[in-house]
């Protein structure tokens, strides 16, 4: 089983999701199951309602779950197997208080020497504190692991001081819990974020002392950086999945390229549904890679000009073919859902002449009343955007930029933009909306 463990404690980052993209394809491929794992271990962190949020992200992706479970469901299978390791002398009861293990940190601070617990001090404070941690024993060998991206990985012993798995209101740290539900859930493939590499040796610490024998892969995605070159910073609205989402960058799109970063795709553009064809994560560079905002743009273009007009128009929140051909038109000049409804609703927006000069203000409300006036007619020329034109020159004595300068500004709220006679097949239904002034 593979699995994806958001902890519900923020917003989701576009590294999570690339996480959680990569562990659904895998799943799909070696036709195993995915688990969506809430880890909730930490009370104080978590924010009410983020499971929730994350799981609809996850929906609106497509990468749909077989299970789904919170680790706090699994405490007492987590004490369990920690009173397991105590039988077996490989965890032990810790009493010392938060005072005296300060004091131990600056005690080290003060040498120049990196803090280690020492296995010796676990009672020393027995008599005062009724409520012990459990702590599991630190390695005794160095641990060593194949990650599937960065190669072989290994930490000496001193590395892996004994670290509390247990804390003294019962709960599982995180370290523990993860490795507890990984047994539990006969995890076979463990894809995350570069920054739990250093959890990994203690996780299969865990499963060395429980005696677990079933070998599980590890693959550590390297992380994404800003444009600048820096680690990107949960802060910075890009990286937030639903601010991209908000912007209105389609889920395909962001998927696309989250999996193209550092990769070798087979094609520029694709869907998840063939991305599982050919991913590879050998192909995974072992680099940082950075997040191009330019590029997403690119990609959501491309993803929004294989929509119908009628996913168009759906996407635009109207259920008429018209608008959804007049978005699809407007991605001449635009990237973005939200880019688009701009240009739409300037169209439909009642248009203020107070930028234009004196002469060009007469002659677009002269335009306007006899555009109106044909609508009011039904004249048969608006039926054509040839002869519309033609019609309104006759009436106008008008012709050419002269005509279309105040008529592109009448029709769509702008002085550049799609040609005219593309947009014109689309407008013609609405002219007494978009000319109301
Ligand atoms: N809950 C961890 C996180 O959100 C993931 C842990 C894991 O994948 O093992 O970063």
């Amino acid at each position: 089983m593979l699995r994806f463990a958001p902890s519900p404690t923020g917003d989701m980052h576009i590294g999570n999701l690339r996480v959680a993209i990569l562990n659904y394809i895998i799943a799909k491929q070696a036709g195993e199951e995915f688990l969506i794992r809430i880890e909730d271990t930490d009370n104080a962190r978590n924010i009410e309602g983020k499971d929730k949020e994350i799981l609809g992200i996850l929906n609106l992706f497509g990468l749909f779950w077989d299970r789904l479970v919170y680790q706090s469901d699994n405490f007492k299978q987590h004490n369990i197997i920690a009173n397991e390791l105590i039988k077996k002398g490989k965890a032990f009861y810790c009493y010392c208080t938060k005072d005296f293990l300060s004091q131990k940190k600056d005690e080290a601070i003060k040498n120049g020497i990196a803090f280690r617990y020492d296995d010796s001090w676990a009672e020393i404070c027995k008599d005062i504190n009724p409520n012990p941690t459990i702590r599991l024993k630190g390695a005794e060998d160095s641990i060593i692991f194949i990650d599937e991206i960065k190669g072989e990985c290994k930490f000496n012993k001193n590395e892996i001081d004994s670290f509390v798995i247990i804390r003294d209101d019962l709960t599982p740290t995180y370290n523990f819990a993860c490795s507890a539900d990984d047994m539990l859930y006969d995890i076979s493939y463990i894809i995350r974020g570069e920054d739990h590499t250093s959890n990994t040796p203690k996780q299969i610490l865990v499963r060395q002392y429980i005696g677990y024998l079933k070998d599980i892969k590890y693959a550590h995605l390297p992380i994404i950086l800003n444009k600048d070159g820096k680690k990107m910073s949960k802060r910075e609205c890009e990286s937030s999945v639903k601010w991209l989402l908000e912007q209105g960058y389609l889920p395909n799109a962001i998927l696309n390229y989250l999996l193209s970063m550092g990769n070798k795709p087979k094609n520029e553009i694709f869907t998840l549904k063939e991305a599982i064809l050919w991913f590879d994560m050998k192909n995974l560079s072992k680099s940082p890679v950075k997040f191009d905002i330019d590029q997403l743009r690119y990609i959501n273009r491309e993803h929004l000009k294989r929509l119908s007009p009628k996913d168009m128009a759906f996407l635009l929140e109207s259920n008429d073919l018209s608008i959804g051909a007049l978005g699809k038109i407007y991605l001449e000049e635009a990237s973005t859902l939200n880019e688009i409804r701009d240009k739409i609703d300037l169209i439909f927006k009642p248009k203020s002449l107070d930028k234009e000069n004196a002469e060009s203000q007469a002659q677009m409300q002269y335009l306007r009343d006899v555009i109106l006036e044909l609508v009011k007619q039904n004249d048969e020329c608006l039926g054509d955007f040839n002869a519309f034109k033609t019609r309104l020159s006759e009436i106008c004595k008008l012709n050419g930029k002269a005509l279309f300068y105040p008529l592109r500004f009448l029709l769509t709220g702008s002085h550049k933009g799609p040609l005219l006679n593309e947009l014109y097949p689309y407008l013609r239904f609405y002219l007494k909306e978009i000319l109301r002034s």
